[in-house]
């Protein structure tokens, strides 16, 4: 069963990181700071209509009047309230402190590598990896729910098992890991940035296998059930909340329409594979890059157990 719905509000667009993967591309610069009236009027046009709240950016901790807005929120009776961050804020156990106590019932860090030097080369901002990984200590202290988000990319994509570890011994119990989505600045990157979907199958399954083992729930976003055989429980599509994203002007969309609709693509594999009615297919823009050949239908894929090979000569 679906969680209930929420709102996904931007606050804007500032960032201490500038990761290499960024969906929101150069939007950092055109909007670093939505006013707070307006977010207080966005807050506002959406509250009948959902109960949870995700904040986000950017790096929502930057805006200098967060606090307010998550007092505003938890006002307006939004529950929970999760705050989307890079994580380096939180390494201040005051400003987590201060966080919470404005309304703030979750946090969702970004862990992108079980190193500094593969965390903080995505990123691209020294010490990230310290402030974050310190900041998930802080929130584990004061027993608040984190669930982290891990974007696949090409560097960090057999870094997979051991993110999954580096979260275990966080205390990490919930975590996503999220296909690189080539918009933005990973689409100016795009050939430093997106992996082949077939790389990431065997480090995914061993990633999957630990987090089982240390009783870590995983899921992931964006990886078609073709590249998850023998897990396919791990996508999360048909989990994700019923979704409306304010963007940038001010626009309600229907996330949930948009990713399915606009966002996702099937191909021809797809016309013939057994799970089509449930699989929103990859991103458009990667089989727009590589083509459909490495997506085997399941239909294709059972008919070879029937076929009897010929008998032997004698
Ligand atoms: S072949 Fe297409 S419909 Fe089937 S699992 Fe892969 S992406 Fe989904």
């Amino acid at each position: 069963m679906r969680p209930l719905p929420r709102a996904d509000i931007k606050v804007g667009f500032a960032c201490n990181n500038r990761c290499v993967f960024c969906a929101q591309g150069d939007k950092r610069s055109e909007a670093t700071a939505i006013p707070f009236e307006e977010l207080i009027a966005r807050l506002e046009s959406v509250k009948d209509q959902t109960r949870g709240l995700v904040l986000t950016g950017g790096e929502p901790t930057l805006h200098k009047d967060i606090l307010r807005i998550i007092a505003s929120a938890a006002a307006m009776g939004y529950r929970p309230i999760q705050i989307q961050t890079n994580g380096r804020m939180m390494s201040y156990p005051k400003a987590i402190e201060a966080l919470v106590r404005a309304g703030a019932t979750e946090f969702s860090p970004s862990v992108h590598g079980s190193t500094a030097e593969i965390h903080d080369a995505l990123t691209r901002a020294p010490r990230s990896f310290e402030q974050t990984t310190a900041g998930m200590r802080n929130v584990a202290k004061l027993g608040l729910p984190v669930v982290t988000n891990t974007v696949i990319t090409k560097s960090n994509v057999t870094d997979l098992p051991n993110i999954v570890a580096l979260l275990g011994s966080l205390g990490v119990r919930d975590a996503q890991l999220a296909f690189v989505h080539p918009v933005g600045t990973a689409e100016t990157l795009f050939d430093e940035v997106v992996p082949r979907l077939a790389d990431v199958v065997e480090p995914l399954r061993a990633a999957h296998a630990l987090a089982q083992k240390l009783g870590i729930r995983l899921v992931c976003e964006g990886i078609p059930y073709c590249f998850l055989r023998g897990m396919e429980s791990l996508a999360v599509e048909d989990q994700i909340p019923h979704t409306t994203v304010i963007d940038l002007a001010g626009a309600r969309a229907d996330y949930s329409e948009w990713r399915v609709v606009e966002g996702k693509s099937h191909g021809e594999p797809c016309t013939q594979c057994a799970r089509r009615a449930t699989c929103e297919g990859p991103w458009r823009e990667y089989p727009a890059a590589f083509g459909w050949a490495e997506f085997i239908p399941f239909a294709l894929e059972s008919a070879p157990d029937f076929v009897i090979s010929s008998p032997k000569e004698t």
